[in-house]
């Protein structure tokens, strides 16, 4: 495979290494420093910062078993003994004929068909011990292929979902109608607001990018969905990925880019020979190009960039400086990626789902979109539901539906409490199920986990803040330290080895933590513990006492 010999390339070609070979040798990083002109530390240092790039040896198979608190949940951890059991190894070791490596890894994006687990770039779901037995089986039989069942769109209330099948490319062909300062003018008349978390209004983010300055810009679609918890992203790319690079085009067109990339994360790395292919259909059909659709000077192509395992990465401006090769370190804000983005050229990134939203919105329009949802909320939401609730999914509602509303569609009605918008998003108490999803009041990414009546909620704040430990890139020392010391502090009260007073010390800590930390991870973390601590203080020291502080 060939690489441009430029820093960009950094981790493709790590990537390319470890296919070929299994893993990055001293020696192969040496060489690859010595090919890009970088010194060998600085290759080392990248390399060793993202989970799936194996700077020793590891086995044929890697099998990663998912850990996020909904495989836990429906019984990972049983399926961890069968596989220990069937290797003769613990996790985190290699079985001594080279062929296993186990490993626990953060969210697959598998959630509402837990236990899940990858081995190499195969993903494995709804797994039981006997289902683990047998796939190793397979394992050693020749590896026969098992692809995930595709995920089953739950409850659709309006167009995303069934766009792509009614009204393929409208929203393109009308935005070619329009001028770019027009298409932008109906992004923003819709009040679509970015759909990764922060909710920033796209319309706006777009009219900037239009007017910085550059010889060049960029569109990046960030499917870097890490957020425990969140599929949405994965069944989008799955079943309608054309509405996705269509949403794309149209930003190009708007801001004035020329070059597109998807930022994939690694665990997705079974989608990328369709999306390959899909972007192969439409460069053919004039979709993607030279003079797009016809429309002279309008050229725009997409290419796929293949995330490392990284959760920070989804960070937009930490996804930035992974695509230039380095570690996924976010960058301190100003300058923003719409000024000084990717190469140093004006940027834009958005989510997914945003860029699919937005080719609805040019093939209805924005009086349409924005007749839907509420004030400040406008149009439809997905949410990726998993958890305590009998029909786990994907699901398009409108913005607004109350927790309530959307526990009964789901089938979660006797939860005791509910995760909204990920590990670092809200937990949300029974006794305050009638508030809304909504930026008025719940303005979240997707992700939506539901506890039943027997979860322990120390159970959960221990496996978020493991995750948050894992993750956190270590620029801070509030964050890098302080989300160790509350993992500890959650094992002790776990243990109820801990008084009151310690309880409040941690909320202490929590609030430290979220003030001195540079970006979202640190500043979020702690909403977990602080939740716990106001929801069900009572819970948690209702433990015995071991000893007091
Ligand atoms: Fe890195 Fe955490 Fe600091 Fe974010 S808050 S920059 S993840 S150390």
């Amino acid at each position: 495979e060939t690489h441009s010999r430029n820093r960009s390339a950094l981790i493709p070609i790590l990537q390319t290494v470890q296919r070929d070979y299994g893993e990055v040798s001293q020696f192969a990083l040496q060489h690859i420093a010595d090919v890009l002109g970088l010194h060998a530390a600085d290759v080392y240092s990248v390399a060793t910062f993202y989970q799936f790039i194996n700077t020793a040896p590891k086995g044929k198979f890697i099998i990663r078993l998912s850990r996020d608190m909904s495989s836990m949940m429906k019984g990972a951890k049983i399926v961890a003994r069968q596989l220990e059991n069937d290797l003769g190894i613990k996790f985190g070791e290699t079985t001594p004929d080279g062929m296993f490596t186990l490993e626990w890894t953060s969210c697959i994006g598998m959630n509402y068909q837990a236990p899940a687990m990858m081995i190499n770039n195969e993903v494995f779901s709804n797994l039981t011990p006997q289902r683990a037995h047998l796939i190793i089986e397979d394992c050693l039989q020749g590896f026969r292929s098992h692809r995930p069942t595709v995920g089953k769109i739950g409850e659709t209330y309006s167009s995303a979902l069934t766009y792509a099948s009614h009204e393929a490319e409208a929203g393109l062909r009308n935005a070619l109608a329009m001028s770019p300062p027009e298409v932008v003018s109906e992004v923003a008349a819709s009040g679509i607001r970015g759909r990764g978390g922060a909710g920033f209004p796209t319309g706006t983010k777009w009219r900037l990018a239009a007017a910085a300055k550059g010889d060049l810009k960029y569109i990046v679609c960030n499917a870097d969905e890490g957020e425990p918890g969140t599929f949405k992203d994965r069944i989008l790319l799955s079943r309608f990925a054309d509405v996705v690079f269509e949403g794309m085009t149209i930003a190009a067109y708007a801001v004035g880019a020329r070059e597109g990339v998807i930022y994939l994360r690694a665990e997705y790395t079974f989608l990328k020979p369709q999306l390959e292919a899909a972007l192969a259909a439409r460069r053919q059909t004039g979709l993607l190009g030279k003079s797009i659709l016809g429309h002279d000077g309008f050229d725009f192509d997409i290419r796929i960039h293949m995330g490392a395992g990284a959760y920070v990465c989804g960070e937009e401006t930490a996804l930035i400086e992974s695509l230039e090769g380095r570690r996924g370190h976010p960058r301190n804000r100003p300058p923003y990626p719409i000024d000084v983005g990717l190469n140093g050229k004006p940027t834009v990134v958005n989510n997914v789902e945003t860029l699919s939203s937005i080719s609805c919105i040019l093939a209805r329009g924005a009086a349409w979109f924005s007749s839907i949802g509420t004030e400040r909320s406008k149009g439809f939401k997905l949410f990726s539901v998993s958890g305590d609730c009998t029909r786990p999914g994907v699901y398009e509602l409108p913005w607004g539906i109350t927790v309530e509303g959307l526990l009964e569609t789901v089938g979660g009605g006797n939860a005791k409490a509910v995760q909204v918008g990920g590990y670092s998003g809200m937990l949300i108490p029974a006794s305050q199920f009638d508030r809304r999803l909504a930026y008025e009041d719940l303005g979240i990414g997707g992700s939506v986990i539901v506890y039943g009546q027997d979860r322990d909620m120390l159970d959960v704040a221990e496996n978020y803040f493991e995750f948050f430990v894992d993750e956190s890139c270590g620029q801070c020392t509030p964050c890098r330290d302080g989300n160790v010391k509350l993992l500890e502090g959650i094992r002790a009260l776990r243990q109820g080895k801990c008084s009151s007073r310690y309880l409040n010390e941690l909320i202490s800590l929590c609030e430290t933590i979220q003030v001195a930390s540079k970006c979202g991870l640190g500043q979020l973390s702690p909403n977990i513990l602080i939740a716990i601590n106001k929801h069900f203080r009572d819970e948690i020291l209702a433990r015995p006492m071991v000893g007091q502080h």
